[in-house]
């Protein structure tokens, strides 16, 4: 009783789902005695539903995958219990494999939808209240992952949220570098691919202005709404779109070299020039974005906006490199003024 108010009061008092999915993992690691727990991200690409782990247990080692490059993730198809599970819309599934090992695959459902599910694997099969208690510790963690989602997004897009952003790069940036001791807690990581980056764009709706005093702010925030959904139909689920503020977001993109990188935010850009809005008609977006080197978040926020005015200043419906910009002369290494406002 005593361990599973311990466990319950440290999953409430995180702030943030990455610490979240690890307290949960180590309260099922604990309380239930698993082998391995896993929480993995149920997500769609291309009308196929795919799994990613996010973090998890294995033999008493923590591995975290949440900033692995290379965690694309695989069909669920690969788990056939999973696909029974989502099927039926269960809570809990069980699979035993050749070597007797147990697995429960827990959907975690939030309305009709599940995008968050456990995987408990044990050699033994559960008692009855163990698995009570793992069900009332899932409810726990449903109940507060709502809670979380709804601090971390934008209430009108439903895109992560400026503060979230703030968050998120801050930890890309400290677990990329070479001093963070990531590599050696996470097992499944590896050195990315030469020519493999990660990249930061800033992305401005152009002539915004013109359509709020055009058609009113209503239109206003329905164009807001379907170019977040533009977004997230642009980019993969491993990289993260935010609502920056008004009319900007960002958008990370990870994993990806230079010439990737540009095609996914052209085939975005192109994506807005040719979408019909209602009522509005056409709307475009100018986009600026810059390599996450070792430098400062300001920094590297500076060098996609300082490319961003250039496309601006520059025709806009356009995207702009920031190294590209530099090499060329069109543009000096510096830090903008206009940056200051970022942090
Ligand atoms: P540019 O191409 O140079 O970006 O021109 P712009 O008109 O988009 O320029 P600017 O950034 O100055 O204008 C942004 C406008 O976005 C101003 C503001 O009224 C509007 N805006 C900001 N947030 C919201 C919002 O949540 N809803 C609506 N409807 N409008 C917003
Ligand atoms: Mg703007
Ligand atoms: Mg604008």
């Amino acid at each position: 009783m005593e361990a599973l108010l311990k466990h319950l009061v440290d999953i409430t008092c995180q702030r943030d789902h990455t610490l979240l999915d690890s307290s949960i993992v180590s309260a099922l690691h604990e309380l239930v005695g698993a082998s391995r727990v896993f929480v993995h991200e149920l997500f769609r690409f291309r009308d196929e539903l795919y799994i990613r782990p996010r973090v998890g247990i294995n033999n008493g080692k923590i591995v975290s995958m949440e900033e692995a490059p290379d965690n694309h993730g695989e069909p669920i198809t690969r788990y056939p219990a999973l696909v029974e599970s989502i099927k039926q819309r269960k809570t809990c599934m069980e699979d035993v494999n050749a070597a007797g090992d147990r697995t429960l695959w827990l959907p975690v459902w939030l309305n009709d939808k599940v995008s968050t599910c456990l995987e408990v694997t044990n050699p033994t099969p559960y008692s009855s209240h163990t698995l009570h208690m793992m069900e009332g510790i899932l409810s726990v963690y449903r109940n507060y992952q709502n809670i979380l989602d709804y601090s971390e997004r934008d209430s009108l897009t439903g895109l992560l949220n400026r503060k979230t952003f703030d968050e998120k790069f801050s930890r890309l940036l400290t677990s990329s570098s070479p001093e963070s001791g990531l590599q050696e807690r996470d097992e499944r990581r590896h050195q990315p691919a030469p020519g493999i980056g990660q990249w930061l764009a800033v992305v401005d709706i152009d002539h915004f202005k013109r359509v709020n005093d055009q058609f009113g702010h209503l239109y206003g925030d329905e164009v807001l709404i379907l170019v977040a959904n533009l977004l997230r139909q642009s980019f993969r689920s491993q990289d993260r779109v935010f609502r920056f503020g008004g009319e900007e977001f960002v958008v990370l993109l990870r994993s990806t070299t230079l010439e990737d990188a540009r095609k996914i935010f052209e085939r975005f850009r192109t994506n807005v020039e040719q979408h019909e809005f209602p009522q509005v008609g056409k709307v475009t977006v100018s986009l600026g974005f810059a390599s996450i080197s070792n430098e400062s978040p300001v920094v590297i926020l500076g060098h996609a906006d300082q490319a961003l005015y250039y496309a601006k200043a520059n025709g806009r419906n356009r995207v702009c490199y920031y190294d590209e910009l530099v090499k060329s002369g069109e543009l000096h290494s510096e830090v903008s003024n206009d940056t200051v406002e970022f942090f």
